[in-house]
């Protein structure tokens, strides 16, 4: 990184960001990643970790946002909820801002993330104070292993499909998660984006149908990961994700019911799409 200018770095996207860069507020080895982060003018603070961008102060709500907010006002009593990853807490955020949700586990493999974010980025982190959430460190894919019936949700919030978190995207760990799930539960992945990562939304969408009965695809636009139209893949034991089971009454800058029902990819685009790809 040049004292002025981070050259993003991504394995997973064919093309390259770059930022101008304001300040150099911390930078880190943890024992799994290269954590740094850096301010821009525009963007507010940035999170990068191995040289890609997690996440920016700037439109870090959006995303977070549609991760938690779709599944969760789609459940019709999510109580208990897994997170996968999301160590920097901008999930947690929304998923804690639920009364119905008495209990949220962090499984994130990394909590340098955690430590970091909580110093740097305060107002992201501040559901890891919540006495609901249960931070545990270790692979997503392992805990799932274990989990039997105890999640009305879960929420994978990770790095792209490289490296520790290629084995989140597989078809045996979304046979876990089926496992760990009660019987109304329902599984969100962030899924890259349609310009880039076509082939990969269809196979997470194809592995998602061979475990589950119900399997959608809904999107938002992001303006810091690569490709921008980002992609969601949910799956559902019983009820329609599209459908908004509890109305909205949660402060939200982006989420609203209207923005749920039309995240949806309509029929002919997700056959064009994701289907014939
Ligand atoms: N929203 C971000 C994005 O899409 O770029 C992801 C942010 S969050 C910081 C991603 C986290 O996933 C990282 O902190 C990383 O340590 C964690 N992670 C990656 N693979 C994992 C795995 N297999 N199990 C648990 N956590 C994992």
């Amino acid at each position: 990184m040049s004292p002025l200018f981070f050259r993003e770095e991504d394995p997973f996207a064919p093309i390259e960001y770059g930022y101008r860069v304001e300040e150099l507020v911390c930078r880190r080895k943890t024992k799994h990643q290269e954590l740094v982060i850096f301010k821009s003018a525009y963007f507010g603070r940035v999170l990068v970790l191995d040289g890609v961008v997690q996440l920016t102060e700037k439109d870090e709500y959006l995303y977070h946002e549609m991760l938690a907010h779709v599944p969760l006002h789609a459940h019709p009593l999510p109580t208990d909820v897994l997170i996968i990853g999301g160590g920097d807490g901008g999930t947690l955020r929304e998923v804690l801002k639920h009364e119905t949700v008495k209990r949220a586990v962090v499984v994130e493999m990394d909590t340098e993330v955690v430590q970091a974010c909580r110093e740097f980025f305060p107002a992201v982190a501040v559901g890891f104070a919540d006495p609901r959430t249960q931070l545990v460190e270790m692979d997503g894919a392992e805990y799932l292993a274990r989990a039997r019936g105890e999640f009305d949700l879960i929420l994978v919030d990770s790095t792209d499909p490289v490296g520790p978190a290629q084995s989140l995207f597989t078809t045996s760990c979304f046979s876990r998660a089926f496992s760990a799930l009660k019987a109304d539960g329902m599984f969100v992945a962030q899924t890259e984006s349609l310009h880039f990562h076509g082939d990969f939304v269809s196979r997470v969408q194809r592995g998602l149908g061979e475990v589950f009965g119900l399997v959608k695809l809904y999107t938002a636009p992001l303006a810091t990961y690569a490709g921008n139209w980002w992609t969601f893949s949910i799956a559902s034991k019983r009820h329609d994700p599209e459908h908004v089971r509890r109305s909205c009454q949660l402060p939200t800058r982006y989420y609203a019911e209207d923005v749920h029902r039309h995240a949806f990819l309509p029929g002919s685009l997700y056959r064009r799409l994701v289907e014939e790809g």
